[in-house]
């Protein structure tokens, strides 16, 4: 095992981003607990890390209830004892211009992208404070610096985003780290939901050079390894021959 191990809870961790953060961080020998709707996802992925010699565990995780991120988070600290990392990575990207008026998408996108990471902190940050620290890694995207067209919505939550890890990491007094991730455009299935035609014929060209979700993971894996006294605080990860 390299380093310690720690216990580390990962939100939609059923796909893309958060699989392969669970994926890289058990085989580093931390103790992964995993959360999304699909539990059978889950199942596959914490059986296939313990086969491998890794552990995880799962729960049935819906982000946009505070009641059931809160559980989330009392469990993984429940089963190990503390809980001392918490990635914040679910989030949906149903794109549209905002005069198609998808108005229940936009609540979605604040419910899950923006309300999701608060009730992890809200779930999170007491814990960690008891225990004497803890870190959270929170995924926003290169939409949390830029916005474009069909995506004021999405880019309006990754702002936020970028704003709540902000103030967070100025009000932790040092003994909670707090990291901000935004990735470029990575393999996952983050754009199979967009139900906006113009949008998802958009996405075609605009998503054809992708990072590996394990590039994500990766970068992740940097920011945990780096000694107490160091935060890293913003990591952008974008394909090379990305231009935006
Ligand atoms: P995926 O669609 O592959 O994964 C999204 C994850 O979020 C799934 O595990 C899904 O699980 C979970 N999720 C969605 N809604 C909820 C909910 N209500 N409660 C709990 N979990 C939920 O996409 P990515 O891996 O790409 O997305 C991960 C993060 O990365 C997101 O925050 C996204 O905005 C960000 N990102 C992705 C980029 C990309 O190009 N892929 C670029 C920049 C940022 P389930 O459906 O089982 O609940």
């Amino acid at each position: 095992m390299k380093g310690t191990s720690k216990v580390v809870a990962v939100t939609g961790a059923s796909s893309g981003i958060g699989a392969a953060t669970a994926r890289r961080l058990a085989a580093d020998g931390h103790r992964l607990f995993l959360g999304a709707r699909r539990t059978d996802r889950l199942a596959g992925l914490a059986a296939e890390i313990n086969a491998a010699g890794g552990t995880a565990a799962f729960r049935r995780l819906d982000v946009t209830d505070a009641a059931d991120v809160a559980d989330f988070a009392s469990a993984a600290h429940e089963l190990h004892g503390r809980l001392d990392v918490l990635v914040n990575n679910a989030g949906v990207m149903p794109l549209s211009p905002l005069e198609a008026l998808r108005t229940r998408e936009w609540d979605r996108m604040i419910d899950v992208n923006l309300r999701g990471v608060l009730h992890g902190i809200a779930a999170a940050l007491p814990l960690m404070r008891a225990q004497g620290g803890g870190h959270f890694v929170n995924i926003a995207s290169v939409g949390a610096y830029e916005v474009s067209p069909t995506a004021a919505v999405y880019c309006a939550t990754k702002y936020a985003v970028r704003a709540v890890s902000e103030g967070l990491r100025q009000e932790s007094a040092g003994d909670v780290r707090v990291t901000l991730v935004s990735p470029g455009v990575t393999e996952s299935e983050l754009a199979d939901h967009i139900g906006d035609p113009a949008a998802r014929e958009a996405m075609r060209s605009y998503r054809a050079v992708a990072l590996p979700a394990s590039a994500v993971a990766d970068a992740i894996a940097y920011a945990l390894a780096q000694p107490p006294e160091v935060d890293v605080n913003e990591i952008v990860v974008r394909p090379a021959a990305s231009v935006r």
